[in-house]
């Protein structure tokens, strides 16, 4: 019997974002042959999204467009998201492991009573079952799982599964009338976008992170410029926002952001165990750090013992030239 899977997608400034991507891929590893793959849009100028979405792979394309949906808003999507699921009927959800997949997935599971498997890091068909791997403690040992019933929600790991080919058959558009809820909080401030870095932190595929070796705000700023030039994003550990060298949002981490770039590198961090929570599944990780003991030596592929501003710049410079 052939099964419908719905990814809910996430856009950014009239593109959708890499995890959508994956998921649409996640949705066809999670899939056999007769299945039918919709999407959920929802936002505001929804118009944008277009070309973006005239590239999409799937059967059918939900949009809910409303101002309300302008920003991320828990009972706002929720309520989107529950009127393309009433349309949809899907067997399994895909959703990002993002901040917002994060708070919208498990809401979507108690609301339709379904089983959820979140930070899926890769899928596989084994004897004919769908296989979800997943971390868990913090990272140091993975589990796989399955589902036994239907419906199923599935959150992914950004940066770990391969985006879906974009080319294909011009997907069926359906609008849906946003039904607005009878109680909605609102945002009275400004929604203020954090502007520090070009490159999204958890989509990036290089990031230079600092600890509490940086010793200040102004020491990230040798950071910022060899991400600047290797086209990635900073992150920090926890160390350096507690000290208020930096914003939370950079934070990486067990409570903080989960990365997987193809580079990681590390700037005067010791590597604690919940740091590494947070980045053990980069696909290459380099240390700097002044202490040979440092633990953090111990899960990277590259390490230079030294100071980091002195190494850090020359790094730089030696990038610049490539
Ligand atoms: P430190 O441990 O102080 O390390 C600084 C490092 O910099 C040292 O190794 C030192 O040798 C090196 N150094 C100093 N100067 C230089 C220099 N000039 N050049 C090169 N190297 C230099 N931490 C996180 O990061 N993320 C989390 O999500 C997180 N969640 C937590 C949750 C809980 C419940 C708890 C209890 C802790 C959590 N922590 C988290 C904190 C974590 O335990 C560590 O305290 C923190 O990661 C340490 O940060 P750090 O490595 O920057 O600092």
């Amino acid at each position: 019997m052939s099964k419908t899977i719905l990814v809910v997608a996430e856009h950014r400034d009239g593109a959708l974002r890499q995890v959508t991507y994956e998921s649409l891929h996640a949705a066809t590893l999670s899939s056999t042959e007769n299945d039918q793959l919709h999407v959920a849009v929802i936002g505001h100028s929804l118009d944008n999204l277009t070309e973006s979405l005239s590239s999409i792979n799937a059967e059918k394309i939900y949009l809910i467009d409303h101002p309300d949906l302008q920003q991320y808003n828990p009972e706002a999507y929720l309520t989107a998201v529950m009127q393309v699921i009433d349309a949809s009927n899907p067997d399994g959800i895909i959703l990002g492991h993002t901040a917002i997949g994060r708070d919208l997935a498990p809401m979507i599971s108690a609301k339709i009573n379904a089983g959820q498997i979140s930070d899926v890091t890769n899928i596989e068909n084994i004897d004919e079952q769908v296989v979800y791997t997943r971390p868990i403690y913090a990272g140091k040992a993975f589990e796989k799982k399955v589902f036994q019933s239907t419906p199923w929600v599935v959150t992914i790991r950004p940066n770990n599964i391969a985006g879906a080919d974009s080319s294909g058959e011009k997907a069926e558009m359906e609008h849906i009338e946003y039904a607005k809820p009878a109680s909605l909080r609102t945002v009275i401030k400004d929604v203020v976008q954090n502007t520090s870095g070009k490159v999204d932190l958890s989509e990036a595929k290089i990031v230079v992170s600092g600890g509490r070796g940086v010793k200040s705000a102004d020491g990230f700023k040798p950071l910022q410029e060899l991400a600047d030039v290797l086209g990635g994003a900073v992150g920090a550990s926890r160390g350096a926002c507690d000290a208020d060298y930096c914003d939370y949002s950079l934070q990486i981490g067990q409570t903080g952001k989960v990365v997987t770039p193809e580079i990681y590198i590390a700037c005067g961090i010791s590597g604690a165990i919940q740091h590494v929570a947070g980045m053990s599944q980069s696909k290459i990780i380099v240390a700097i750090n002044k202490d040979p003991e440092a633990p953090i030596f111990k899960i990277a592929d590259y390490g230079i013992v030294g100071d980091l501003f002195e190494v850090v710049p020359l790094l730089t410079k030696e990038f610049k030239k490539a």
